[in-house]
């Protein structure tokens, strides 16, 4: 039995704006944004052992969703000054990674065999070791919802989370499958 209540408390205490439960399956894994991947568009593809390729193919990422039913869904919000603002977006979305983590770390204790997934890439070490040498922390490593098909809108919709604040926000969103 999750404590949404306890886990949401912790969340936010570590800086996350919003921490919701996940009905995993709600999930939609979506081959097309899988292709958003093999397009490159975050140049990650094939340059990290969380990314696709190596993250295995999106049926082998599936397989490891459909394990779960029930997780987190979390949310750092930022405000910008105005829509071009990218200074502020650039340092929400590097909050959000160090929230991510955080919180992750403290998952770990609690539900070791959990599927983290954050937004973008993993970022753990400066420098990848791909694909030259074994990835330095296997068990740490985190993939993004995108690598595994996930398109974080309708996950969000599926689970009653905004994703969407209005005007000069912006909003970066994981999530944890936890059992
Ligand atoms: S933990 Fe380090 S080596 Fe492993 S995938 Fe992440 S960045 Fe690459």
């Amino acid at each position: 039995m999750i404590d949404y209540q306890g886990l949401k408390e912790k969340g936010q205490s570590l800086g996350l704006t919003y921490v919701v439960p996940l009905d995993c399956a709600t999930i939609q894994i979506l081959p097309e944004v899988r292709d958003m991947c093999a397009a490159d568009k975050c140049h990650q593809y094939n340059a990290n052992w969380a990314a696709p390729p190596a993250c295995g193919t999106i049926e082998e990422c599936e397989k490891r969703v459909r394990q779960y039913s029930r997780g987190l869904l979390v949310q750092t919000v930022g405000e910008l000054e105005d829509s071009m603002d990218y200074e502020a977006m650039m340092e929400t979305e590097r909050i959000h990674k160090e929230n991510f983590v955080k919180f992750d770390e403290y998952l770990s204790r609690l539900y070791p065999g959990r599927l983290s997934l954050g937004c973008g890439c993993c970022t753990r070490c400066e420098t990848c070791t791909y694909p030259d040498a074994p990835c330095r922390f296997p068990q740490k490593l985190t993939s993004s919802m995108e690598a595994y098909g996930m398109l974080v809108t309708q996950v969000c919709q599926s689970n009653q989370l905004p994703y969407y604040y209005g005007e000069n926000t912006i909003a970066y969103t994981s999530c944890y499958l936890l059992e």
